[in-house]
């Protein structure tokens, strides 16, 4: 998984990619667009094409094994099980946003599929350095729980709570990695123009007209 550049590439492929941190982009891949609430992921193709996007899948090969996931009833099974729980994950993060601990339903989920798939590790030396690298071997669509399950105990263990933060005036989450960690919105140019402007044709009227009283 890549870091993607804040203000440079915020949608790739028709996706979002503002938070900081993969699993809570997977969370906003069911944003609020003029239409409405609108799911990104609806079939295993649109998953395909997240998995690239994101970055998790770079290779030829691992494309290939995904690509031919697209009539699998397999795969169709494995995106209706991780939609379910992008939402429970979804009501885990807002929990968190209003100071509030994950229940034990959840973690007692999340503690069962870690223990099914687990993510294995191993450490290399490189220019004197120790590094760990995941290996990660995506064969079949339940492979993906290892790095997603793997993403949400970090997040829920390892991660800043008071940084996990939803936009003030969309749905969409993310990671505040700003130095002063003063971050609101989901995007300058998605939210944060929109409201500064609105903010700003407010005191405008107010100048021009006497403002009610209220
Ligand atoms: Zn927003």
């Amino acid at each position: 998984m890549h870091a993607v550049s804040q203000e440079m590439n915020e949608w790739i492929d028709g996706f979002l990619f503002v938070a900081n941190k993969p699993i809570l982009d997977l969370l906003n891949t069911k944003p609020v667009l003029a239409d409405g609430p609108t799911e990104l992921l609806p079939d295993v193709r649109a998953l395909e094409r997240w998995l690239i996007a994101s970055g998790m899948v770079t290779s030829p090969k691992i494309r290939a094994i995904v690509r031919s996931w697209r009539h699998s009833t397999e795969a169709a099974a494995f995106l209706k099980h991780l939609i379910a729980y992008r939402e429970r994950l979804r009501e885990t993060v807002l929990r968190i946003e209003n100071g509030s601990s994950p229940t034990d339903a959840f973690l007692a989920e999340v503690n069962s599929l870690l223990l099914q798939y687990p993510l294995p590790s191993s450490l290399h030396k490189r220019d004197g350095m120790v590094i760990r690298e995941t290996l990660f071997d995506l064969r079949k669509p339940t492979d993906l729980w290892a790095p997603i399950i793997d993403a949400t105990a970090d997040l829920l263990a390892e991660t800043e709570s008071s940084r996990i933060r939803k936009c003030e005036s969309c749905v969409v989450h993310f990671f505040d990695t700003s130095k002063k960690g003063s971050r609101r919105w989901c995007s300058m140019n998605i939210c944060g123009n929109k409201l500064k402007v609105a903010a700003y044709q407010r005191r405008k009227r107010a100048s021009r007209a006497p403002a009610f009283g209220g």
